[in-house]
């Protein structure tokens, strides 16, 4: 497996964040006993059901202590229920393998490319549609992202590029200046949107070098942040945002609707109004990819329906997110 791209080659310490991103919590037994939780250490699955923890010290830091059920523990400890094969539930759930273009390039929808810019993730989500990709094969920018971002010149309906992976914020910015250095030249392109849970689980990447690249790209920005429940926002989250903001992006949230971990009206009510205090517009509210391993996490479609009926009662229309699903072959994510 890859784990980081692009290694800094400057002299001296790594970044900040790169320590931290170096120092995440790997191992199940160590997570929970931070947590206070080490009577659950029986309840672990082996071999961590064959998709490693990892989770950022400062996001366990944001975990209720004691609490079992916290929904922050829930979305990065493996769980026996994983091991449970559930028909329906396949490796790739979203069809991505069909779609590929040239390697790491997914190009599903009009005028926007996805490029698959890096392998790995600060995080592990457990529901992630993900956890099964092979990213070895498929990723831009460990060997073929020059031919990727020349597939993405030559293509002139192309005119946003969205950076996503695994977690395009865990390349270096020396990566990412490289890999968009191509876009600067190739007018047909206007924006660029990048997809991180960084922001939110390692805000400290949001630093100066970071900043600096963001706001020197001639595009329009976007960033689509991915929190799932209220309590993973604090203020070194906020400060995260505030960055984004002056650098020129226009910030979006998605979350994934997670049975015991955000199917709730008040926290989901709870996350768009903290998301709107720090400048983040809530985007989309993804019902479950069907993935291997995730099944415990779905929440059947008439329940999504009516926890956003609350919400739009609850809530100005600006802070509803929109409530979608991803079907293999359709032209854009469909609204439920
Ligand atoms: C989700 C997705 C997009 C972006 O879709 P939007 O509706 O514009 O947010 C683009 N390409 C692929 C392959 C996607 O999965
Ligand atoms: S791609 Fe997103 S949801 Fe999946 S593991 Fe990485 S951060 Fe989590």
């Amino acid at each position: 497996m890859i784990t980081v791209i692009g290694q800094s080659t400057q002299l001296g310490a790594l970044p900040d964040w790169r320590q931290s991103l170096r120092d995440a919590v790997t191992d199940p037994r160590e997570l929970l006993e931070l947590v206070g939780l080490s009577r659950l250490a029986a309840r672990l699955p082996a071999d961590d059901a064959g998709f490693a923890l990892k989770v950022p010290r400062g996001f366990v830091a944001r975990m209720h202590r004691g609490d079992p059920a916290d929904p922050l523990l829930l979305q990065v400890l493996p769980q026996l229920a994983e091991l449970d094969e559930m028909p329906g539930f396949s490796d790739d759930a979203v069809g991505d393998l069909d779609a590929l273009q040239a390697r790491g390039v997914l190009h599903k929808y009009e005028g926007r490319a996805l490029l698959i810019a890096a392998g790995s993730c600060a995080v592990n989500c457990r529901y992630c549609f993900r956890r099964h990709f092979p990213y070895a094969e498929e990723l831009a920018a460990a060997s073929a992202w020059r031919a990727a971002m020349d597939c993405l010149a030559a293509d002139s309906s192309i005119r946003e590029v969205i950076l996503s992976g695994g977690d395009p914020l865990v390349l270096s910015t020396q990566k990412l200046t490289e890999l968009t250095q191509a876009l600067r030249t190739t007018p047909h392109v206007i924006r660029l949107r990048i997809h991180s849970r960084l922001p939110v689980v390692l805000p400290e990447r949001i630093d100066d070098v970071f900043c600096a690249w963001l706001a020197g790209l001639p595009l329009q920005r976007v960033v689509v942040l991915h929190a799932n429940h209220p309590n993973e926002l604090d203020a070194s989250v906020g400060a995260a945002c505030a960055r984004l903001r002056e650098a020129g992006a226009t910030l979006l949230n998605q979350s994934v609707l997670l049975r015991g971990v955000n199917d709730d009206a008040d926290a989901l009510a709870g996350l768009s109004e903290h998301l709107f205090a720090l400048g983040v517009l809530p985007y989309y509210l993804h019902q479950l990819d069907r993935v291997r391993g995730a099944a415990h996490f779905e929440v059947p479609d008439a329940r999504a329906r009516e926890l956003v009926g609350t919400l739009r009662a609850r809530l100005p229309g600006y802070l509803v997110p929109r409530l979608v699903r991803e079907v293999p072959g359709e032209n854009a994510k469909r609204p439920l």
